[in-house]
C-alpha cells in the first residue's frame, strides 16, 4: 500500500473488471475511471480480474497498482470465461456497492455517478440497460432476441431485455451471489434471481474502445444453452408431451389404415412415408436425447465439485488459490 493512497479497510466503492487481452484498453480505461471515481468522492478500489489474457495485461495493470494501491488485481490461472471472472472478481471485492464494468470502454464509467446516487436512495441493484442494438450485427440482433423472446416463455425469472453485466449491486446482494455454489454461473439469470430493491438506468453502448469481441457466435450459443438449462427444465419435460402427440397421432392413422384395409383390401406402396417418417422421429429422439446430455454435463460438472477458478496472483487482494467454496 503506497502511503499517497491510504486504502480504507473498506472502501465505499468496489468496481470489478474482467479482462481478457484488454492490453490496449488498460491505460484509456484506468485514466476515465479515476477520473469519475474521483469526482464522486467516495472511497474506492478497482478489482481487475486477468481472464488468463495471453498479451501484456496483467503487467500494464500492475503498473497502474504499484502507482495506485486502490487498483487491484486478481490473475486466473487460465480462461475460464467471464462468468466466472465476474465471479472472482465479487469474492475478491469489499466494497459496500459493487459495480461491474467492461475493460473496453463500450460502458461508460460517467454512468457510475449516477448508479450511485440511486443506490443511495435505497435501491439494492442499479442496473444499466441498454438503448438499443444498433451497433451489432443483424444475426446478432435476432438471435439475441430470439433469446430473450424464448427465456421469457420457458424461465422461472425474468431477464429485462439490454440489461447485461454492467450494473450496481449491493453489499447484501453481492453475499448471496458469492453464497450460491453453482458452477454454471449465468450470471444475468442470477441476478434476476436474487430479487432485491431493483431499478434501472438506459445508456448508449459505445463502440469497443480498442481490440475485438470475445464472443463469437458459437460462443453466445453455449451462454444462450447455459442460461436457459440453469433457469429451466421444460427442455427435458417438453418431450413427454411430444411423445404423447406422436402416440396419439400415430394410433388415429393406425386405426385409419386398419378400416382403410377393411374397405378396400391391402395396399401394399407406401415406400417413401415409411423412410421420411423413420427419419423424423430418429431425428427427434436425437434430439431429445442431445437435449438430455445437455443437462446430464451440467449435473456431472456440478458433482465433481470443482473450484469456480484458480488463482495464479493477486496484486493488492487477499490471494485463495482456489475460489468459490
Ligand atoms: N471477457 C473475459 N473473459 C472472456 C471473455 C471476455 O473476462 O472469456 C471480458 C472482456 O475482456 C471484456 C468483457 O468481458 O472486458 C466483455 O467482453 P467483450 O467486450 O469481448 O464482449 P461484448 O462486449 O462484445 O459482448
Ligand atoms: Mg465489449
Amino acid at each position: 500500500m503506497s502511503e499517497s493512497n491510504p486504502v480504507p479497510a473498506r472502501p465505499v466503492l468496489s468496481l470489478v473488471v474482467p479482462m481478457f487481452n484488454e492490453s490496449a484498453n488498460v491505460d484509456g480505461l484506468f485514466a476515465r475511471l479515476t477520473g469519475v471515481l474521483d469526482r464522486i468522492g467516495e472511497s474506492w478500489e478497482v478489482v481487475c480480474v486477468d481472464d488468463g489474457s495471453g498479451d501484456d495485461t496483467v503487467a500494464r495493470v500492475v503498473e497502474h497498482h504499484r502507482r495506485d494501491s486502490r487498483i487491484r488485481l486478481v490473475e486466473l490461472s487460465r480462461n475460464f470465461g467471464k462468468e466466472l471472472a465476474l465471479t472472482a472478481g465479487l469474492q475478491h471485492t469489499c466494497g459496500q456497492a459493487v459495480v461491474m464494468i467492461d475493460a473496453d470502454l463500450q460502458h461508460p464509467p460517467e454512468l457510475i455517478g449516477e448508479m450511485v446516487e440511486k443506490w443511495r436512495q435505497g435501491f439494492e441493484m442499479v442496473i444499466a440497460v441498454r438503448r438499443g442494438r444498433e451497433n451489432e450485427s443483424a444475426l446478432k440482433r435476432v438471435s439475441a432476441r430470439a433469446f430473450y423472446d424464448l427465456f421469457a416463455r420457458v424461465s422461472e425469472v425474468r431477464l429485462p431485455q439490454g440489461a447485461g453485466d454492467f450494473r450496481l449491486l449491493d453489499r447484501k446482494v453481492v453475499d448471496v451471489l458469492n453464497a450460491m455454489p453453482e458452477h454454471t454461473r449465468f450470471m444475468k439469470g442470477l441476478y434476476a434471481w436474487v430479487g432485491f430493491r431493483q431499478t434501472s438506468i438506459p445508456y448508449d453502448v459505445a463502440d469497443r474502445a480498442a481490440g475485438v469481441t470475445k464472443f463469437n457466435l458459437f460462443r453466445l450459443y453455449r451462454l444462450a444453452i447455459d442460461g436457459i438449462t440453469a433457469f429451466t427444465s421444460v427442455p427435458l419435460k417438453v418431450w413427454t408431451f411430444v411423445g404423447m402427440m406422436v402416440a396419439a397421432f400415430a394410433l388415429l392413422y393406425g386405426l385409419l389404415f386398419v378400416v382403410k384395409t377393411l374397405i378396400l383390401g391391402i395396399d401394399v406402396p407406401g415406400y417413401p412415408s415409411l423412410i421420411v417418417a423413420t427419419m423424423f422421429f430418429s431425428g427427434v429422439q436425437l434430439i431429445s436425447l442431445g437435449v438430455i446430455g445437455e443437462y446430464l454435463g451440467r449435473v456431472f460438472t456440478e458433482v465433481k465439485s470443482r473450484p469456480l477458478y484458480v488463482v495464479r496472483n493477486a496484486y493488492g487482494c487477499r490471494r485463495e488459490t482456489i475460489g468459490g467454496e
